[in-house]
């Protein structure tokens, strides 16, 4: 079968690898409707992970609207036909973290996630014609066919984090929030945050298209390669900075520019993966002004994945507005190019096998 395979920094290839079977009683075998590619993809494209990872082997993707193929014995919520996704990390459903909500600290996987090989529990990607899930009836979800491809693709990953975010932020009416990061996850964590009744919303990217579309919505747009974009930015808090920030880059840079950006007391839900082994973060600086800290990259998402299909249900989210271009399976590697560029109003990348 194709799939797409990590070769090495900017060098993601569909290639022809053996058949996915199933081996175990927990498995399900489901053929790839369709997949997408997320931010945090890029930090494999770019190369973040090279070092750890296993060249010419490692399949890559972890977001999914399938069909099932097969079910190993064990399986009971799934049968041959049905439409399904799954969250990214692969969790078994009752093990200790699972049942305390850590579905993504699985104890039964290890920590196992979908598309990022051997460094994080061996499993195959989604970025294929077929997909093997170990421990399906843990974390797969069967979708309704009234749902578009494209919005179920966002449950894997991309939707529930804007979630679990607004959860974190927890935003009360009136209260001010800076938003950074405007892709796919930054803008639906927009939409549902301005549900909330906040005050003034301010949002950060660094590329116009991406500004434009939270402008549109409400936001202030500030582009963070602007030399005052801070000042412009606290000015809409009297200067003491913003009762709330939502963090959506998972930079080193980016969670100072939140840092810079709270107010005292005030909260701050980082749900951009961070792949730096170290930043500065000043925890004299948490202390002294009682910051609210979540980094929740490594997000439990199979907990949140109901009430995100729901928001698309009730039309509180759209995600498929976000999906900007659709390419074959093999011009994978041409569809993780335009992404990294952010050329030609790139959003989402729809990929069908
Ligand atoms: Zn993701
Ligand atoms: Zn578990």
């Amino acid at each position: 079968m194709k799939a797409a395979v990590y070769f090495g920094a900017q060098d993601i290839r569909c290639i022809d690898i053996p058949d996915s079977v199933i081996r175990a009683d927990h498995e399900m075998l489901v053929k790839v409707t369709a997949t997408s590619i997320c931010g945090s993809d890029l930090h494999l494209y770019r190369g973040t992970l090279d070092p750890i990872m296993e060249k010419g082997k490692s399949q890559t993707g972890h977001e999914l609207v399938g069909e099932v193929l097969d079910t190993g014995k064990s399986v009971g919520r799934f049968k041959r036909g049905d439409r399904v996704t799954m969250a990214y990390s692969a969790s078994c459903g009752h093990c200790y973290m699972c049942e305390v909500g850590q579905t993504a600290h699985c104890e039964t996987t290890q920590k196992a996630v979908y598309g990022f090989g051997v460094p994080f529990g061996n499993l195959n990607g989604t970025h294929a014609e077929t997909l093997v899930m170990p421990y399906a009836d843990g974390h797969a979800m069967k979708v309704p066919h009234e749902i578009s491809d494209s919005a179920v693709l966002t449950l894997s990953c991309n939707l529930p984090a804007a979630v679990i975010a607004n959860h974190l932020a927890d935003v009360q009416l009136g209260e001010t929030v800076a938003v950074i990061g405007c892709g796919p996850t930054g803008l639906m964590a927009l939409d549902i945050l301005l549900r909330r009744g906040p005050g003034r919303v301010v949002a950060f990217d660094k590329v116009s298209h991406r500004l434009a579309s939270a402008a549109s919505k409400g936001a202030v747009a500030i582009n963070s390669t602007e030399d005052d974009w801070k000042e412009r930015a606290l000015q809409f808090t009297s200067g003491r900075g913003f009762d709330k920030v939502i963090e959506m880059v998972g930079d080193p840079e980016t969670l100072q520019m939140s840092f810079d950006l709270i107010r005292p007391g005030g909260t701050v839900a980082a749900l951009g993966v961070f792949c730096d082994n170290s930043f500065n973060l000043n925890l004299a600086d948490v202390f002294l002004r009682d910051i609210t800290l979540h980094m929740n990259g490594f997000a439990n998402v199979q907990p949140f994945m109901w009430e995100s299909l729901r928001m698309m249900e009730r039309g509180i989210v759209n995600p498929q507005e976000y999906f900007s271009h659709t390419f074959a399976l093999s011009d994978v590697d041409k569809a993780f190019s335009l992404f990294n560029q952010k050329a030609d109003g790139a959003m989402k990348m729809l990929i069908r096998p």
